[in-house]
């Protein structure tokens, strides 16, 4: 059975966002991937920095006990499985500070689950409130 991947974003996401450099770290998301990893799961660090700023990046992880299957890599069982190493990185759960799930899609029932799951984040976290509020404004415009 193929182990579940995740793959997570750097800046804003593993740590605070003072990109160039390197914010506080985001500790519950870093002991949630540890735990993630010791259930089995892959890590690969997805992350728009390059270079020497990506290294860096890379060592603070290591800094924090968090050791990636890849960097801005396909896994290559993920290789093997598409015939060839796509563009995207494949995963089973992203991560991203930039992440806001809430499209419209044909499928309800999985529109329904993220309503849900939404609803329950949008309680439990004063950013997201703010993300929606000015989501629904966007909305409103659009009508
Ligand atoms: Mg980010």
């Amino acid at each position: 059975m193929q182990s579940k991947i995740i793959a997570v974003d750097f800046d804003g996401t593993l740590c605070e966002n003072k990109w160039p450099d390197i914010g506080e770290p985001n500790t519950e998301l870093i002991i949630y991937l540890k735990n993630q990893q010791n259930l089995g799961a892959k890590l690969i660090l997805w992350t728009c920095r390059a270079e020497d700023r990506l290294e860096r990046a890379v060592a603070w992880c290591i800094e924090q006990g968090l050791i990636f299957d890849g960097v801005n890599e396909n896994l290559p069982e993920i290789i093997e499985l598409f015939g060839s190493d796509t563009r995207k990185i494949y995963a089973d759960e992203y991560i991203d500070d930039k992440m806001f799930g809430f499209f419209d899609l044909p499928y309800k029932s999985s529109t329904n689950f993220l309503r849900k799951q939404f609803h329950f984040d949008v309680e439990h976290s004063p950013g997201i409130m703010r993300r929606l509020s000015r989501s629904q404004k966007l909305e409103d415009k659009t009508k």
